[in-house]
């Protein structure tokens, strides 16, 4: 992977002093989000809030957790719907338990930052930051597309969502709520990238667009990569491309907050910073 050897250091000394100078210094910021990120925010997919949520689909299907209930092949669309609309409707609609994502727009106000993220349930946007510095490059649960994409667009689910929430019975929503796409009369199915079906809207090229466009600016300038829970699920999209340009261009820092998976490669350790912590309260203590 882009000819790094090893992965060194996983808890710079005085990580948070760093990180916060590092802050003050850059011209500009480059997040790249995952899971982690999310997770610290309280969005979490087992558990007591699984159970809160899930407990009927629990008992008939024996799930421990909700990307186990989203994978379930079901017989019906009716009985597919009641279980997705309550997790896009929990995990895209409803806030996150916890203020992180506001701690981060803090901490980056007033700053030139640009946002790149793999998770698909809207938090930055909930939590103000410019529409215009984010990019999504997975899709997004709050985004319906046909799922067997006749044309390259996606559709606004908050209405129908809500409607097979309130509407459903039984772990069924009624047959006329389930959405089908407008143009071919396919079933539709969730705007994201698990296969070659995803669609990449017109959203999606004019973020990636300003993705490239910012990167190009800021190339010489002082600027602090920070990765922000990102794992090994989907590396090429953030880690990978933080760590290959951190190493490429003369005056970057790479940052990584993460806990239990902070680590940097050896090429670029002398400018990186790695904090093996909850993502939340480090932000806190910045
Ligand atoms: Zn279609």
């Amino acid at each position: 992977m882009f000819g790094f050897r090893s992965f060194g250091k996983t808890n710079t000394v005085n990580g948070i002093g760093k990180l916060r100078h590092a802050l003050e210094q850059a011209d500009a910021v480059i997040i790249g989000a995952g899971a982690g990120l999310s997770t610290s925010a309280g969005f979490v997919y087992t558990g007591e809030r699984f159970e809160k949520h899930f407990h009927d689909f629990a008992e008939k299907y024996h799930f421990n957790d909700m990307y186990s209930g989203g994978f379930y092949p079901y017989d019906t669309l009716e009985e597919h719907w009641a279980y997705w609309s309550r997790y896009i409707w929990i995990n895209r609609y409803q806030d996150a338990p916890k203020p992180v994502y506001h701690d981060l727009r803090k901490l980056v106000e007033g700053k030139d930052y640009f946002v790149l993220t793999t998770n698909v349930d809207h938090c930055f946007q909930k939590a103000g930051f410019d529409k215009k510095r984010l990019f999504y490059t997975q899709g997004d649960y709050g985004l319906f597309q046909c799922s067997q994409p006749c044309c390259q667009k996606t559709y606004d689910n908050e209405e129908t969502v809500r409607q097979m929430v309130e509407q459903q019975k039984s772990m069924r929503v009624p047959s006329e709520l389930v959405p089908h796409c407008p143009i071919c009369g396919r079933p539709m199915t969730m705007n994201l990238r698990c296969d070659d079906t995803f669609v990449e809207d017109e959203g999606w090229h004019i973020a990636a667009e300003r993705y490239s466009e910012f990167l190009r600016r800021h190339k010489g300038l002082k600027t602090l990569f920070l990765d922000l829970g990102t794992g090994m699920n989907t590396p090429t999209i953030v880690k990978f491309s933080f760590w290959r340009m951190a190493n490429e261009w003369p005056d970057a820092t790479y940052a990584c907050i993460n806990l239990g998976e902070a680590y940097a490669p050896k090429e670029i350790e002398a400018k990186s910073i790695c904090i093996n912590a909850d993502i939340g309260s480090v932000l806190k203590q910045i």
